[in-house]
């Protein structure tokens, strides 16, 4: 019995942005734009791209008891998300600090905050949310061990889905669970380190040869490779030639909607076929949350 097409496990945070004629230098202060408050992080944007196109999604993380954490339900529950598993206090709640030139470069600091209290106690007081879904969701912006205890106690009917964002070594256990796990090309060469090959399909078989059932890479405007450890087929996926105005999200954006397909049952390169078209349309708008599209927009596309 499954309450839950797709239960997230992951970070929320509140994005702190502000427009400044130049990035300030050690010591100097400059003035900036009025502040403006996104909701974001990695498990909240996943949860929020997942609901938008119509999946039953619930979100386990933690928050503060804040006004900022307050906006982050907010938001979620406005998507459809099941907050019931979001744990509130514990530390202030995580924010990034964001100012952005008009280049479009930016500068970001991050508090982790109560993303960084998200611990394995959390995901095992959590065992009933874990076993109503079909499919959980991780990446890396709670600690490892959380992430590793999600691997490990997840039961058997639980598809385990991984983009390890931002990179960091994993026990090899985890990588085992991954089924896929997802990478762009950044976070694929952090994994294999120096027997990184010349090629994305190098890359994909090397990644499979660590363990993971299933590999899937994300190749910006390149669409996505797909290799499955079952058949050993590598697939590529290719894109929907789109104007991208702000790629951010877009990752968050096709992660969520390959893990929802999965839960419905379809193969890995039929999944992604539909991610590649949601990521390519999370692109056309600007923002994170605010740019994941619904099921009929990703339709008309
Ligand atoms: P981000 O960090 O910006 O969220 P990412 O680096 O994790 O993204 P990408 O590979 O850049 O991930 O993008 C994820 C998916 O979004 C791609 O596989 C593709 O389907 C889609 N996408 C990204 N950029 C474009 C683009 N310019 N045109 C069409 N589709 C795109």
């Amino acid at each position: 019995m499954h309450d839950y097409d797709l239960l997230v496990v992951g970070s929320a945070n509140a994005d702190l942005v502000i427009g400044v004629e130049r990035r300030p230098a050690p010591g100097e202060t400059v003035l900036g734009s009025d502040l403006a408050v996104h909701p974001g992080g990695k498990g909240g944007n996943q949860a929020v791209a997942a609901a938008r196109l119509g999946a039953r999604t619930a979100l386990l993380a933690r928050v503060g008891d804040d006004a900022h954490g307050r906006l982050l339900l907010e938001s979620q529950r406005e998507a459809g998300v099941d907050t019931g598993g979001v744990l509130v206090g514990g530390a202030p709640t995580g924010v990034a600090l964001i100012t952005v030139d008009p280049s479009g470069d930016n500068s970001i600091v991050v508090s982790p905050g109560a993303n960084a209290r998200l611990t394995p106690d959390d995901i095992r007081a959590a065992a009933d949310l874990l076993a109503g879904a079909r499919v959980v969701s991780a990446q890396l912006e709670i600690p490892l061990e959380t992430v590793a205890e999600v691997a490990r106690t997840r039961p058997p009917g639980a598809r385990f889905v991984l983009n390890p964002s931002p990179p960091a070594p994993l026990p090899d256990d985890v990588l085992a669970a991954c089924d896929p796990l997802v990478v762009n090309e950044h976070e694929a060469r952090f994994v294999l380190g120096a027997s990184a090959g010349p090629g994305p399909e190098d890359w994909a078989r090397a990644l499979l040869a660590l363990g993971p059932q299933s590999v899937v890479i994300t190749l910006g405007a390149d669409g996505a490779l797909v290799a499955d450890g079952r058949t050993d087929a590598v697939a590529r996926i290719p894109s929907l030639r789109v104007d991208a105005v702000d790629t951010t999200g877009a990752g968050d954006a096709f992660t969520a909607a390959l893990a929802w397909r999965l839960s419905l049952g379809e193969d890995i390169a039929t999944a992604a076929a539909f991610a590649v078209r949601v990521g390519a349309a999370a692109v056309t708008r600007e923002g994170a949350q605010a740019s994941f599209p619904t099921a009929e927009e990703v339709s008309a596309l």
